[in-house]
């Protein structure tokens, strides 16, 4: 546990969450801000800062990551009419927490990436 981490603190019961999902190494719940009618959040009890501190020794952990990611939009309902999956990483991936998550957006049909990417010029 990273103490200065907010999702470790959510992963210790110390910050409450709409808990979703839980097992001995993922914690799902719902975004706080949710930018779609499902938003979830997944996440490794293990404290990653991004994507970018995962290396060789980590695959089995992150590959169960995405494999829950998957159970929990099943379980949110969103899986078969689709969903968008987004890690942000570091400052221009528009990461604001510093323990790596992953995104589950649906609910909706969402604009399509090269759309988004068109109007950000
Ligand atoms: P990022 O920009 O780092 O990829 O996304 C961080 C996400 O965490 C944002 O969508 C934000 O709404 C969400 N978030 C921030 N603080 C909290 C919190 O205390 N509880 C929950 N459930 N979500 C949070
Ligand atoms: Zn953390």
């Amino acid at each position: 546990m990273n103490e200065s981490c907010l999702f470790c603190k959510i992963v210790a019961g110390k910050i409450p969450a709409k808990k979703i999902y839980e097992d001995d190494h993922v914690l799902a719940f719902h975004d706080i801000h949710p930018q779609a009618p499902v938003h979830a959040l997944v996440i490794p009890k293990k404290h990653w800062a991004s994507l970018d501190d995962v290396g060789a020794g980590d695959r089995a952990d992150l590959g169960h990551l995405l494999e829950r990611t998957a159970h929990c939009a099943r379980e949110l309902g969103v899986a078969a009419s689709g969903y968008r999956t987004i890690i942000n990483t570091k400052a221009h991936g528009g990461q604001e927490v510093f323990h790596i998550h992953v995104h589950i957006l649906g609910g909706k049909a969402l604009g399509r990436m090269v759309d988004a990417r068109a109007k950000e010029g």
